[in-house]
C-alpha cells in the first residue's frame, strides 16, 4: 500500500542508505526538507555533489583534499620528521581537532583483515615505506586500538623497526576496541601525548 509519494518515498529509501540513518531519520530529514527553503536544500545538495567532483586524495598523505598537496602537506611549519600513520582520512580530522600533533599523516585507506580479503597490498604501505626514506625519525602507529588495527600496527612495526626509526604507538587512555573517530579530544590528546615506544 502506498501512502507517499513516489519521489518522497525515493528520497527516504536514498538517505537510508547513510550509515546510522535509519527509516525513521530518513523519513524525519524527508519532511523537514520539505518545510526549509528551496535555497538551503540546493546548497546542501550542490555540497554533497562537491564531494565527488572536487575532494580528492593527498598525493603525499592520501588525506582528503581540495588541493594537492593537502593543506597539512603543504604547511611548512609540521614537523616533517615526525609520521603519524592512521586508518583514515577521518582520523586525520579526530587527531587535528586536539591540536597536540605538528608533524605530518600517512592514511593506510584501512587495516589488514585476512577474513575481508584485505592483505598489505590492499594498503598504502608501499608508498609509507617508500615516504620513510626521507628524514623521517619517528612513526607514531594511531591505528584504532580493535583487533585488526592492533595487527595492522604489529605489522607496519615489523617492517619499519628494521630502518631504525624509533616507533611509538598510542595507547594509554583510548578504549580497547575503540574508534579514533569517535574518542574525544582530550583522551585522543592525551593518548597522542603519552604515546609508548614500541
Ligand atoms: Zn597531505
Amino acid at each position: 500500500m502506498q501512502y507517499l509519494s513516489g519521489t518522497v518515498e525515493t528520497a527516504i529509501t536514498e538517505l537510508s542508505k547513510l550509515p546510522g540513518i535509519g527509516r525513521k531519520t530518513a523519513q524525519r530529514l524527508v519532511f523537514y526538507m520539505m518545510k526549509i527553503p528551496r535555497r538551503e536544500v540546493d546548497d546542501l545538495a550542490a555540497a554533497l555533489v562537491a564531494l565527488k567532483d572536487k575532494v580528492r586524495t593527498c598525493s603525499q598523505c592520501f588525506n582528503l583534499t581540495d588541493s594537492d598537496p593537502c593543506l597539512i602537506c603543504a604547511n611548512a611549519g609540521r614537523e616533517r620528521s615526525l609520521l603519524c600513520v592512521v586508518e583514515e582520512a577521518n582520523d586525520v580530522l579526530a587527531l587535528e581537532k586536539t591540536g597536540e600533533f605538528r608533524g605530518l599523516y600517512h592514511v593506510l585507506g584501512g587495516v589488514l583483515s585476512p577474513l575481508d580479503g584485505i592483505g598489505p597490498d590492499d594498503l598504502r604501505i608501499r608508498d609509507l615505506m617508500l615516504r620513510l626514506q626521507g628524514g623521517v625519525s619517528e612513526v607514531i602507529l594511531a591505528t584504532n586500538p580493535n583487533t585488526e588495527g592492533e595487527a595492522t600496527a604489529i605489522y607496519l612495526s615489523n617492517l619499519i623497526k628494521p630502518l631504525g626509526i624509533k616507533i611509538t604507538r598510542i595507547a594509554r587512555g583510548l578504549p580497547v576496541g575503540g574508534d579514533l573517530e569517535f574518542t574525544d579530544e582530550v583522551t585522543l590528546s592525551r593518548a597522542l601525548s603519552g604515546r609508548v615506544a614500541w
